[in-house]
């Protein structure tokens, strides 16, 4: 796969837009200048990707507006060496984003062909990542207390297992909505052992979670 001036170049233009739109932690923006995103799209669209907008890469599943991967990856605030879970891996591109800042990534998805893609484009970091096939709608017990839980799917509620998987100080960033079509950024944060501190945020568009907790 190749990276070239011009790639670079419309890359370093589309983080730039990033910064203006608001997107000010120097560790998301340098990162997303090292993920070179048309790789995660589909043969022959690549000439889309340096735009910040949702493209389609099959199975009915989007790769997410790079202003919303920079807007989630900003909100769960982490530190390099931290652990994370991602809950929707679809293309990787929001892994990937994850990964440069230095985490260490469970990341979960439904539709087995997208996840198996994925793990291609992810191989560089794969001392650091580990993928799983299922549904994330619950979380994922098995490697939980994570410090931070990031949803790419639109969800009806929050699921009171999701808050449980977090470490005391962990984040867990979802859009929430009760309608399939837009959501609202939420963020908890994981205040002490019963106690959640509870954010509402902005509005989104995102595909829905499937699955036990999903629609
Ligand atoms: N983070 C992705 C965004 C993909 S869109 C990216 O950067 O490209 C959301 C993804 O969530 C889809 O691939 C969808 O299949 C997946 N998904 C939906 N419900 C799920 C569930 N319950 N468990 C795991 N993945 C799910």
């Amino acid at each position: 796969m190749i990276d070239t001036a011009v790639h670079q170049g419309r890359r370093h233009k589309l983080i730039r837009e990033l910064a203006a739109k608001g997107i000010d932690n120097s560790a998301v923006l340098s990162a997303m200048i090292k993920v070179p995103r048309h790789w995660f799209f589909p043969k022959d669209f690549e000439q889309y990707a340096y735009r910040d907008a949702a493209f389609p890469i099959g199975h009915e599943q989007t790769i997410s507006q790079p202003f919303t991967v920079a807007y989630q990856s900003q909100l769960i605030d982490i530190q390099k060496g931290e652990r994370v879970l991602e809950i929707g891996t679809g293309s990787g591109y929001q892994a990937a984003v994850l990964l440069e800042m230095g985490v260490e990534l469970y990341t979960i998805e439904y539709i087995k062909p997208l996840l198996q893609k994925a793990a291609v484009l992810l191989k560089p970091y794969k001392d650091r990542v580990r993928l799983i096939h299922g549904d994330g709608s619950n979380g994922v017990l098995k490697y939980a207390p994570y410090d931070a839980i990031i949803v790419t799917a639109g969800a009806p509620t929050i699921q009171n297992e999701l808050l449980k998987q977090l470490k005391i100080g962990g984040k867990l960033v979802i859009p929430v909505g009760n309608s399939r079509e837009t959501q609202k950024m939420h963020r908890l944060t994981r205040m002490s052992e019963n106690k959640f501190h509870r954010e509402v945020l902005g509005q989104f568009k995102f595909v829905p979670l499937v699955g036990e907790g999903g629609w």
